[in-house]
């Protein structure tokens, strides 16, 4: 029988989940709440987060939906007024919000780079900068970056979320830094592949590139970790639940590889 969560780790906190509609930022978001954290989730798809925020509402905790696209400063600006209105305060970021594209090198197109730069790293300097004037302020606060394996190594096909992600680490580490005398921890999290509708959509690319069954692009993807799985939400929920409690304040500026022993640095 699996323990139940102890809902006293996160009691009084107040957290943001961006990207919290599906996949990892869904179960960031359940995890908190489960944790005793009062959760605002953010995506652009209204539908997917105001389910979520009545999922967490059923835990017990305060949940609230604010849609927002992460790469338009504007509205960062608007969402992080109305978390921080409807929760009473904010105390930890989370900055998930992703997605990943491949083409190879030749002929990339330039659209296909800057929309990578934009939803990945550009975004978590709007949202990033959109609330740690409040954590200085109160002299506190966690911010959790959701990286990738893509932010410690290079494969081919990736170069644009490659190049993004490894600006996520190098984000995290600075701010890391400066906000150490503010009592904020930064850290990053690299997961390898996730069973997410993004690695769904990743194979479908597979299948549809190279003709292999369904099963076949699945084992393609799982044979990149030594432990030959995908990875499951939960394992990188768990890690931010971690890293937003009182017990970590000693780790910031780290990226925490959670992929099967496939990248050890
Ligand atoms: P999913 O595609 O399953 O979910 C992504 C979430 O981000 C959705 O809720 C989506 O909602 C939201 N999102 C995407 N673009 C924007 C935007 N411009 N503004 C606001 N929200 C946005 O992705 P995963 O859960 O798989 O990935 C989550 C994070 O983890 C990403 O940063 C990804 O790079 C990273 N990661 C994923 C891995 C994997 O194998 N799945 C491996 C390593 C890292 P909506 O479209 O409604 O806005």
């Amino acid at each position: 029988m699996m323990a139940s969560p102890d809902n006293s780790l996160l009691a009084g906190r107040r957290a943001v989940v961006t990207g919290a509609g599906r996949g990892i930022g869904r179960s960031i978001a359940l995890a908190l709440a489960h944790a005793g954290a009062d959760v605002a989730v953010t995506a652009r798809t209204t539908r997917e987060i105001e389910m979520l925020a009545g999922e967490i509402a059923r835990t017990g905790r305060l949940g609230v939906a604010v849609s927002c696209d992460v790469t338009d400063p504007q509205q960062v600006s608007a969402m992080a007024q109305q978390a921080q209105d409807k929760l009473g305060g904010v105390d930890i970021l989370v900055n998930n919000a992703g997605n990943a594209a491949s083409h190879k090198f030749i002929e990339h197109p330039d659209e296909l780079w800057h929309r990578m730069l934009d939803t990945n790293l550009t975004s978590v300097y709007y949202v990033s900068k959109a609330f740690v004037p409040l954590f200085v302020e109160q002299r506190y606060g966690r911010i959790i970056n959701i990286a990738s394996t893509a932010a410690r190594i290079g494969e081919r096909y990736v170069a644009a979320y490659t190049a993004a992600k490894h600006g996520v680490l190098g984000l995290t580490r600075a701010l890391a830094a400066e906000l150490v005398p503010y009592n904020i921890t930064v850290n990053a999290i690299c997961p390898g592949y996730v069973d997410t509708p993004m690695t769904s959509a990743s194979i479908d690319n597979i299948i549809e590139r190279t003709g292999m069954s369904r099963e076949a692009a699945r084992e393609a993807l799982e044979k990149v970790s030594p432990q030959h799985r995908l990875i499951e939400p939960q394992e990188i929920a768990a890690m931010v639940v971690y890293l937003a409690q009182d017990a970590s304040k000693g780790i910031t500026g780290q990226a925490i590889n959670i992929d099967g022993g496939g990248v050890m640095s």
